[in-house]
């Protein structure tokens, strides 16, 4: 070959590089940097004689998977044997390593060629490193930091489009969530805890088809768009996800299960709208027994609805003296003397009255429904003193207390402080808690009870037999009143068991020293009942519903009900 020629050729070539420079400052993602430097190094490489060229980069960033990622790349690659290399290694801003290394098919390179070699190689490191950065700003837009998986601003995107696309109805949304993951986060340190939640999100991409996509929505929530004719097939897979996982030199294992939400987009439905409907039946999920998939209805988008109305004017309420306490007397089925009477809270909103059953469920699942009981508590002193200044014989009178303020340590101090700020004598409250269903609540209702004993204030256990506490636990929790639920009357007819086990009941509280009442007693046949298996005492519509301040007042000044019964 011609010495003369080769050397204009590589002048005229090694000029290029400025245009080669120029098609590769038009790509901003990995690939494509790597397809136009393979199309324009060529003619260069030629003239270099080089064999190689050849791209490492290692992502030091412990981000997604919590271990370095590798890439490989050739740039350039020509047949023919190798001979002299050189290899650099640079830093990105962003931290990772890149690495070029060229090898050339002349046997010594010139000067010439090594130093346009490293031109060549300060080119591709400076293109990389552009490009990661790229890279990484789009990752850290679009991309949830800790899983890899999209964030919420892309997946709102995606949806955005199929939304444009009217395609969407083609789509489920779906919201998980991880029903065990707070066991994981008890069982392996927090940060093997979140490699446990990025390998669930991995699996759950895994599982997911062209055109599908996810997000993590917080926590260990996360938002689905699956293909309707994937639907079935996805929640089987999801049903239990094994993990397994290092935690130091130990192997953990976890099967992680998960409650879900889907809602079925009919029409055109916005993805947040969507994703809001699939989040409100996934909460119902949540709260519902053995039904971990639930399937949103208009049913659930009312209740939630109602839910948030009620969540949302419960300080107005508060403010205003919307909850208002009716009284229903408790009643001895000898004498029928009024022997205590029950506060029940009402909300009068908007000129409707709403029962507890339209609230009081709605409000424990926040702080609010302690502050409820408090406010009810102090009504009812209040009442209480009223009644006082007006001669009336006051019965003892009990007040609900969501199970939810026994994980209060100070509760017991702030129910005495109540009623000392009003001048209340202890022997005219009682308190009714329910009966609990877990282990941990019964020793935190064990400890309320005996601490209220000891200050003297009364606790009865509310709706009984359809908690967790059994006949013997009841020793334990020593409380001064039993209330059996009305479900243990509430029948077409007495059996003989039925009045066995009414009648056990009413035997062992009498031998625990409790007094025994049963409440929601409509009938005759109740009473008669009642009176049979040894209950005097009870509560219920056969002598009056929960009656308003004023018309208890009235009862009150009567102190007894005339009523007949036929216990033939
Ligand atoms: P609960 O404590 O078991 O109260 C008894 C419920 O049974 C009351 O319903 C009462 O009206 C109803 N009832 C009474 N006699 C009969 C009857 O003969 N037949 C029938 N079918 N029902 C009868 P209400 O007032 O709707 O209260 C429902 C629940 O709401 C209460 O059940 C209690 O758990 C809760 N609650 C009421 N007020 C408060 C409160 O101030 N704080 C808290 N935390 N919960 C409250
Ligand atoms: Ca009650
Ligand atoms: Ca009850």
């Amino acid at each position: 070959m011609d010495v003369d020629i080769i050397d204009k050729d590589i002048i005229t070539e090694l000029s290029k590089l400025d245009l080669v420079h120029l098609a590769i400052a038009e790509c901003y993602d990995m690939q494509s940097l790597m397809d136009a430097m393979r199309e324009n190094f060529k003619d260069i490489c030629r003239v270099l004689d080089v064999k190689s060229i050849q791209c490492t980069i290692d992502f030091s960033t412990e981000t997604f998977l919590a271990q370095p990622m590798n890439m490989h790349f050739v740039i350039y690659e020509t047949e023919g044997p190798e001979f002299d290399n050189f290899c650099r290694t640079h830093r990105t801003p962003s931290g990772e390593s890149v690495q070029v290394e060229i090898s050339y098919l002349t046997r010594t390179p010139t000067e010439e060629q090594l130093l346009k070699g490293k031109s060549i190689c300060e080119l591709v490191f400076l293109s990389v490193s552009r490009v990661r950065i790229a890279t990484n700003l789009e990752d850290a837009l679009n991309k949830d930091m800790v899983t890899g998986m999209p964030n919420t601003r892309a997946f709102y995107n995606y949806g955005e489009k199929l939304f444009r696309d009217y395609s969407i109805a083609d789509y489920c949304v779906l919201a998980l969530n991880i029903s065990n993951f707070k066991f994981v986060n008890q069982t392996v340190p927090f940060v093997v805890g979140t490699s446990v939640l990025i390998k669930y999100a991995h699996k759950l991409l895994s599982f997911m088809k062209a055109d599908e996509f996810a997000t993590r929505a917080g926590g260990d929530n996360f938002n689905i768009v699956v293909k309707k004719e994937n639907l079935e097939e996805f929640l089987e897979n999801v049903k239990s996800i094994p993990i397994d996982i290092k935690d130091g030199n130990m192997r953990v294992h976890f099967d992680l299960t998960c409650y879900i939400g889907v809602c079925t987009v009919e029409t055109r439905m916005s993805i947040q709208v969507a994703v809001e409907n699939a989040t409100s039946a996934m909460t119902l999920a949540k709260n519902t027994p053995h039904s971990p998939v639930v399937f949103y209805t208009d049913e659930i988008g009312e209740k939630q609805h109602h839910a948030n109305r009620v969540r949302a004017g419960f300080q107005k309420g508060i403010e205003n003296h919307e909850f208002i306490a009716y009284y229903q007397p408790k009643v001895n089925l000898i004498t029928q003397e009024i022997i205590g009477m029950e506060a029940l809270v009402r909300w009068e909103k908007d000129g409707a009255i709403l029962n507890p059953g339209q609230f009081v469920g709605i409000l424990e699942n926040s702080r609010s429904i302690m502050e409820l009981d408090m406010y009810m508590l102090k009504q009812v002193c209040r009442d209480i003193k009223r009644w006082e200044s007006m001669g009336i014989k006051i019965p003892r009178i009990s007040v609900n207390l969501s199970r939810r303020n026994l994980q209060n340590e100070n509760i017991v101090d702030e129910i005495a402080a109540i009623l000392d700020e009003y001048h209340v004598d202890y022997k005219y409250v009682e308190i009714e808690v329910t009966e609990t269903v877990d282990n941990d609540e019964f020793k935190n209702l064990a400890d309320f009870i005996k601490k209220m004993k000891q200050r003297g204030i009364k606790v009865s256990i509310d709706d009984f037999g359809t908690g967790y506490s059994s006949l013997n636990l009841l020793r334990s929790l020593d409380a001064d009143v039993l209330k059996i639920d009305r479900s243990f009357i509430n029948l077409p007819s007495f059996s003989e068991t039925d009045e066995l086990l009414v009648r056990s009941i009413v035997n062992l509280a009498k031998a625990y020293n409790m007094e025994v009442i049963t409440e929601g007693v409509e009938t005759n046949g109740q009473i008669k009942f009642l009176l049979e298996v040894g209950c005097r005492n009870v509560q219920g519509y056969f002598f009056d519903k929960p009656l308003t301040k004023e018309i208890v007042t009235e009862r009150l000044k009567l102190g007894r009900y005339n009523k007949q019964y036929d216990l033939e």
